[in-house]
């Protein structure tokens, strides 16, 4: 069965997309099968990933208006090493287009459900806002992973989202929860950062992960490459940090179903 998270944070540019293609690309490194879905009509995780979005036939806007299935509308990316279900701009029609439509927050989950026993794990790149796109990624996940940056205003738009999850939890998919906030951009020599860090793990404790992701230059060029970081430049600071986060989800999911009996 694959574990399905949402990498969602409401704030554009905190660093969700590079998220996304280098914890997908660093998971197919340690040996994972890994779907990435792209739910930003941005298309950026999609071109990211080395999948030009323009010349996708089918995409994940098909998927949710049920024209094409999950086996139809993938793409394998070669060079990174898992599966792509691709947006671009048509996506933002999708928004508009499932207002009065049944089911439409589960669209995505029935979607996945057909190939769940192909991965190990499915990600879903989310737009930067609480949207009905964003509402169908929460619907079908086991968990939310929340990029941050450690600035000051960093924890305001925290509260929303966490919000959200609760009400989506309680409403829609009863095994919702945030798995965990992930340190991003991060720069040891300042100060501020520092006392932002501090405070998150005094907050959040064992919600914030061990993993930091380090501000790496590597990591924003290797887009224009259409490629994660991890593939692009492997012995990067910030491809290592990826890799490592990439184990660290692995042995957070293991401890977690070791501590959840069987249904
Ligand atoms: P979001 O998807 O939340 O809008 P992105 O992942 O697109 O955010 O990141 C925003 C910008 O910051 C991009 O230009 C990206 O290349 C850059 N970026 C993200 N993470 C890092 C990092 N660790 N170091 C340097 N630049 C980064
Ligand atoms: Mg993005």
């Amino acid at each position: 069965m694959a574990r399905i998270f949402c990498v969602a944070n409401q704030k554009g540019g905190v660093g969700k997309t590079t998220t996304t293609v280098n914890l997908a690309a660093g998971l197919a490194k340690i040996g994972q099968r890994v779907l990435m879905v792209d739910l930003d009509p941005q298309g950026n995780a999609t071109m990211g990933s080395g999948v030009e979005k323009r010349k996708l036939e089918l995409t994940v806007y098909d998927v949710l208006l049920e024209s094409a299935t999950v086996p139809e509308a993938r793409v394998t990316s070669k060079a990174c090493g898992y599966d792509v279900l691709g947006a671009n701009r048509e996506l933002a029609g999708a928004e508009i287009e499932l207002v009065g439509v049944e089911r439409r927050e589960t669209r995505l989950k029935e979607a996945l459900a057909v190939v769940d026993g192909e991965y190990d794990f499915i990600l879903i790149d989310c737009p930067p806002s609480l949207s009905m796109l964003t509402l169908n990624g929460l619907c079908c996940a086991h968990g939310v992973i929340v990029p941050m940056q450690c600035e000051y205003f960093a924890l305001e738009g925290l509260t929303d989202l966490v919000n959200t999850i609760k009400q989506v939890h309680a409403n829609l998919n009863k095994d919702l929860q945030i798995i965990g906030l992930l340190r991003v951009m991060f720069d040891p020599r300042i100060t501020l950062q520092q006392q932002v860090s501090e405070q998150l793990k005094t907050h959040f404790g064992e919600k914030v992960f061990d993993t930091v992701i380090p501000r790496n230059v590597r990591l924003a060029e290797a887009p224009s490459y259409g490629l994660p970081g991890v593939i692009f430049d492997p012995a990067s600071k910030g491809a290592q940090a990826f890799v490592s986060f990439a184990s660290e989800m692995v042995a957070r999911m293991q401890r977690l179903e070791a501590a959840t009996p069987a249904p």
